[in-house]
């Protein structure tokens, strides 16, 4: 009996043995598996309130997603510091009470002259020194929370007046040399571009740590495209529907930005009328030629600077929308006032999955 058992213990030792092995190797072979299929499939999601607003950051990556997104929001909250023109002693305040010419740095030179050339191809609907009126309509908070609590008092026309004559790109002088502004009396206002220029160094950050990384960066209805879903789909990405809290069309990215202007985001009403903080750079009062307006653009600067024109070029000046900001790579989606659609005609390449 005992010579019998030897030889089967053996076999039993064996065949466990070798079942050890099978699994550990199966243990390997799926722990390889799911590192190489992580990154595509894996999302880390942040959330912060910067820029006035509340981002959200979906981002996947081969390196330390959490290292990426703590450098991005210390970005986000530098940038909102830094271009804030009503705080005083930052680099816009001083630049705007100096009447004089004013050296600023590399940064705050390039941003503001990349803002002048979009007033400049926008016809001054984009203007980046409307502050005064900006300050004048109560608009000169950049956070939503300290907004919706200010008192409104709507500006007599004396004032509107007033503040109209000291605002206008054309009356800035730029010195490439010195890199100095001469603001002839305007007040700058980045808040157009700032939310742009933010998401663009985001998604610059982002691909300086991995050129591979995909996902998106939203703040207060702008997103950035870091790269498509899983590293092959599209993004869908809703349209607000400006008088609602549903989407009113769909747009599919793979890449680039889109960019929403709205009446909704910052407004007050006075028996009856929306007082909102575009401001028509004509008029000095708030733009009423649209509720909202969304562009599409290869950077979120672009599609900032030209979503806040569109807003205020609105239906009345659509012609000009329609054959100016395509050539600038820019689609647009517009809402009229009495909720009517209007689409640039490259818009519907974006509604379609190809
Ligand atoms: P949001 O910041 O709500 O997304 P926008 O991108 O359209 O909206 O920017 C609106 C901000 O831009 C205003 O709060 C103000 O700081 C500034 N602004 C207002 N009117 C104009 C204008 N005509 N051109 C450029 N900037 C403007
Ligand atoms: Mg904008």
């Amino acid at each position: 009996m005992r010579k019998r058992n030897r030889p089967d213990l053996n076999k039993y030792s064996k065949i466990s043995f070798i079942s050890l092995l099978i699994l550990l190797s199966l243990v390997v072979i799926v722990i390889t598996v799911a590192v190489v299929l992580r990154n595509p499939n894996m999302y880390n999601d942040y959330e912060t309130f910067s820029l006035g607003t509340y981002v959200h950051l979906k981002i996947s990556t081969n390196s330390n997603p959490d290292i990426i997104a703590k450098e991005i929001f210390s970005e986000l909250d530098r940038i909102t510091e830094k271009f804030d023109p009503y705080k005083e002693g930052s680099i816009l305040y001083n630049l705007n009470h100096s009447d004089d010419w004013y050296e600023v740095d590399d940064e705050t030179f390039a941003l503001i002259e990349l803002a002048l050339r979009y007033a400049k191809v926008t016809d001054g609907a984009f203007d980046p020194t409307i502050g005064r009126l900006v300050e004048l309509w109560g608009f000169s908070s950049y956070s939503e929370k300290l907004a919706e609590d200010s008192v409104h008092v709507i500006p007599s026309e004396e004032a509107i007046k007033k503040a109209l004559d000291n605002s206008g790109y054309e009356k800035v002088e730029l010195d490439y040399q010195k890199k100095a502004i001469k603001t002839n009396g305007v007040w700058f206002d980045l808040g157009g571009i700032a939310k742009g220029y933010a998401l663009e160094r985001a998604y610059q950050i982002a691909k300086a740590a991995d050129p591979e990384c995909t996902g998106f960066i939203e703040a207060g209805g702008d997103i950035r495209i870091f790269g498509p879903k899983f590293g092959k789909d599209f993004w869908i990405i809703g349209i607000r529907n400006p008088r609602g809290t549903d989407s009113i069309d769909y747009i599919y990215l793979k890449g680039g930005s889109v960019a929403t202007s709205g009446d909704y985001e910052r407004y007050f009403i006075v028996d009856g009328e929306r007082y909102h903080h575009i401001i028509h750079p004509r008029t000095g009062k708030p733009a009423n030629g649209a509720i909202s307006a969304t562009a599409i653009a290869d950077d979120a600067i672009s599609a900032d600077a030209y979503s806040t024109a569109a807003f205020v070029l609105g239906v009345k000046d659509w012609l000009f929308v329609r054959t100016v900001f395509p050539k600038n790579n820019t689609e647009v989606f517009l809402v009229s006032p009495d909720q009517k659609i209007f689409k640039t005609d490259g818009f519907s390449y974006y509604e379609k999955i190809y």
